[in-house]
């Protein structure tokens, strides 16, 4: 008999000590579509969404996917956007009877009125569906996983890379074990450990350091064949809730006791690693520097403003860097991006080719990153600011920057600054040339972005540098911006990994 699965995508990372807060307006400006949009949009991309039509397809079955939404890391998500996006997937468990759930869910949700936004839209699933209906989630790999979380979901299967590339193969994963579990052969149940950390397994990067080292250990336990599946998640530290930090889940057959004991395993590695940082952040006026010895290389020096990095929640409008790059005179550079909405506006009622005099970007909270710089600039270029992305992170999904201009500073060899109306992370190379801009020629190419440009951008640098342009995602964290994380927490207190 044909098996009909319900599968809904609603992501957000919230970073709690933003002041932008998410109402469901972000989510309908970033990507939000409905029922028979979803298709259109996602079918024959390498994609989360993507990969449920090709199994659905594979296998046999019929899809419900009543909404797909997700927004902009910002601030903590209204009760109301949560409510409406929750109903719409509760409500589509009214129609033809449901046999399984997919859902692609980031982790790292912060609603209003619910720390562990996940946790609650599984709680409510739960409640209508009953214990016996599989549920399978996807997960990011900076997700802060609860223990209700795991009680609730079947199975979490976190991305296993980062920059994240594997949305597709992790949402597969998810069919192949839900398939499993239709024809009687799994019987999925989870189990999660945590220690008491904030932060931990070096942000997640997955090249090298403890975070390679545990994926590498899962891929061999995993091939074994005893055990579903481990996720590691780094967590997401720019969250004050009671739950942040690292876990291990580890998916299992029934009871199987091995599941917490491989997770505790694993978590006793993390714990041990707690001090290893893989990267380092240089100051504004050494990447300055750089960028002005390299020019004339026609190959790029890939800046990344790790602090400002609107994938992190941070606001895209830190001006620092920017400054610093227009100071010194900097030639034939790409800058992406400056989030500032009202000087696109500007720009659009000047025209291209025209020269405006505005205050560009530091106008969300100029405690961080630089106030609005004074700038008398040409309108290069008008876009609405809409392109399809190609790169390993894309998958050929489309994006919406909203209109988007590109501001010249210093002539055609100069500075190429694209503004931005929807805040969003530079991490495609369609960033630039959707605009105009070739950024495989420029001497220096400025993204805002931790670690997600990398899959993009390293490729064309002549080298990748870190910046720390002093905004909202630094990660130098005080005990007093974490009034709700559980305590004793390392690096706080001084705290032993057993006190959970
Ligand atoms: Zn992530």
């Amino acid at each position: 008999m044909t098996k009909r699965v319900l599968t809904a995508y609603f992501m957000h990372e919230t970073n709690t000590f933003s002041k932008v807060p998410t109402p469901l307006e972000a989510f309908q400006k970033r990507a939000f579509y409905r029922e028979n949009e979803i298709p259109e949009v996602y079918k024959g991309t390498r994609s989360a969404m993507g990969a449920m039509f090709e199994a659905a397809e594979k296998y046999g079955w019929t899809l419900t996917h009543p909404i797909s939404a997700s927004a902009n890391p910002s601030g903590l998500v209204t009760d109301k956007a949560f409510d409406a996006v929750a109903d719409m997937i509760l409500k589509a468990l009214d129609g033809p009877k449901v046999d399984g759930i997919v859902l692609h869910l980031h982790g790292a949700m912060v609603v209003d009125s619910y720390e562990d936004g996940e946790g609650e839209l599984l709680r409510r699933i739960r409640a209508k569906v009953g214990p016996d209906m599989p549920i399978m989630v996807t997960l990011d790999l900076h997700a802060n996983v609860t223990q209700q979380m795991a009680d609730l979901a079947n199975a979490l299967i976190a991305f296993r890379t980062y920059p994240h590339i594997d949305a597709y193969e992790r949402s597969w994963q998810a069919c192949d074990l839900l398939q499993k579990t239709f024809q009687g052969k799994a019987k999925p149940k989870t189990f999660i450990a945590t220690r008491p950390m904030i932060h931990g397994l070096d942000m997640g990067r997955t090249q090298k350091g403890p975070m390679r080292v545990l994926l590498d250990r899962a891929d061999e336990i995993e091939a074994k064949g005893k055990i579903h599946l481990i996720s590691i998640c780094s967590g997401f530290t720019h969250s004050d809730i009671r739950d942040v930090g690292p876990t291990v889940t580890v998916t299992v057959d029934g009871n199987d006791p091995e599941g917490k004991k491989i997770a505790e395993e694993f978590m006793d590695y993390c714990w041990e690693q707690r001090d290893y940082v893989g990267i380092e952040l240089l100051p504004v006026a050494k990447v300055v520097s750089m960028a002005k010895a390299g020019e004339g290389s026609r190959k790029p020096l890939v800046i990344a403003d790790y602090t400002d990095n609107p994938g992190g929640g941070g606001y895209g409008d830190s001006t620092a860097v920017l400054k610093g790059l227009i100071d010194a005179g900097c030639k034939n550079v790409g800058f992406h991006a400056i989030c500032d909405p009202e000087a696109v506006q500007q720009g659009i009622e000047a025209g291209v080719g025209k020269t405006v005099k505005l205050k560009l970007g530091g106008k969300t909270d100029a405690k961080f990153g630089g106030g609005p710089i004074d700038l008398e600039a040409e309108v290069a270029a008008l876009t609405d600011g809409k392109f399809i992305a190609w790169g390993p992170m894309g998958g050929g999904v489309r994006r919406d920057y909203g209109p988007c201009m590109v501001l010249r500073v210093g002539g055609l060899n100069g500075i190429d600054i694209v503004v931005i109306t929807n805040n969003g992370q530079g991490n495609d190379l369609g960033n630039f040339t959707s605009m105009g801009i070739d950024p495989t020629r420029k001497d220096t190419v400025v993204v805002k972005s931790m670690h997600h440009f990398r899959a993009a951008f390293e490729p064309i640098a002549r080298e990748v540098v870190l910046v720390d342009s002093k905004s909202l995602c630094s990660e130098h964290y005080a005990p007093e911006m974490f009034k709700k994380a559980r305590r004793p927490v390392w690096p706080f207190d001084n705290v032993t990994p057993n006190a959970r």
